[in-house]
């Protein structure tokens, strides 16, 4: 915040002088024009304010002040946009700068809960006298925390590949039908909330993708809608096909998008509120995902608001077939 107020200080102080500078300009400009004029006028005998003299020292006189007037306002128009300029660029990088320092406390915080956990069911399993059905439970446990730590890597590494434009985007021919619901299905099998997903997906709908990209899509979309819903979440999946577009839809009954963060939430490491006050697991890397493989496939990302609440993410993909 101090560059800012010093930077702040510094346009305030040429805006002064420079207002200054043009007053003075100005002032000395007529202080000539008079003397010029009280010279002019002793040394005619005439009427002086009519003759040639007279009206050569007012044009002269007009056009300073013209000049100092205009050259003083292009002046101030680039002193404006120059001073926009680095104004806008501050704050862009003050932005960046503070999203991600949210990331890292948000990765500390998401690495470490289940490696402690990880930690307590292998301490746990070292005691004797455990019955199968416990350790059962303890390493399925801890399978899950791995299997959560293996998605949070992969989101940021797909989204570090994707920043430095260096994902190679694999074609194979994806039977999205399935996918979404085998996606869905594994996320059925391990939510122990009381959530209640429908879903409407029509069959034998084909994409020629990136698989590992698709499925980030389907994951990151169902997850956000999962996480940010109220206890009794009801979500309504949906996959069709129409005018030879494939519309994948997630709407859930949850918090919702206030307008001004809707565009702000596919930016990178960006997550709505503070990190310090945020209950909800995350590290604002999922919807950056999902706009950069959707921008790849030249598709489209729709987000509006659901009835009475929650939102609608809505992915409009060109049929790939
Ligand atoms: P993460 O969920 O890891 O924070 P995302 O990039 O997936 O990151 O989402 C960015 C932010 O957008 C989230 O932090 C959350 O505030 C908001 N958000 C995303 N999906 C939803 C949703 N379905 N309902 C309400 N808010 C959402």
């Amino acid at each position: 915040m101090r560059p800012l107020i010093i930077f702040y200080i510094l346009v305030v102080y040429v805006f002064l002088s420079f207002l200054w500078w043009s007053y003075l300009l100005l002032d000395s400009n007529k202080e000539i024009f008079k003397y010029k004029q009280e010279l002019q006028q002793q040394s005619t005998s005439e009427n002086y304010y009519e003759s040639e003299d007279f009206l050569q020292l007012k044009t002269k006189y007009n056009k300073r002040i013209g000049m100092i007037v205009g050259e003083g306002a292009v002046f101030l128009v680039l002193l404006i946009i120059g001073f926009g300029m680095v104004h806008k660029s501050y704050r862009k990088e003050d932005f960046l700068n503070q999203q991600q320092k949210n990331f890292l406390l948000s990765i500390t915080h998401e690495l470490k809960s289940p490696l402690a956990s990880i930690k307590l069911a292998l301490e746990t399993l070292k005691k004797p006298n455990l019955t199968a059905e416990n350790k059962k439970v303890l390493l399925a446990n801890s399978l899950e925390d791995v299997k959560r730590l293996d998605v949070l890597l992969e989101n940021a590494l797909l989204a570090l590949r994707f920043e430095q434009k260096s994902y190679q985007y694999v074609n194979e021919k994806i039977d999205f039908s399935a996918l979404l619901q085998n996606v869905l299905d594994k996320m059925k099998s391990v939510s122990t909330d009381n959530i209640n997903i429908k879903s409407s997906i029509d069959t034998d709908i084909y994409f020629t993708g990136d698989r590992q990209a698709i499925t980030s899509v389907i994951t990151n979309l169902l997850e956000n809608a999962v996480k940010y819903s109220f206890d009794n979440a009801k979500i309504f999946i949906s996959l069709s096909q129409h005018d030879g577009k494939t519309i994948f839809s997630v709407a859930d009954n949850g918090s919702g998008i206030p307008i001004k963060e809707k565009e702000n939430i596919f930016k990178r490491f960006y997550r709505i509120g503070d990190e310090s006050t945020r209950k909800v697991k995350g590290t604002g890397l999922g919807l950056y995902i999902v706009e950069q493989v959707v921008k790849n496939y030249n598709g489209k990302i729709n987000l509006k608001d659901n009835d009475p609440n929650g939102s609608i993410f809505e992915i409009i993909l060109p049929s790939r077939a």
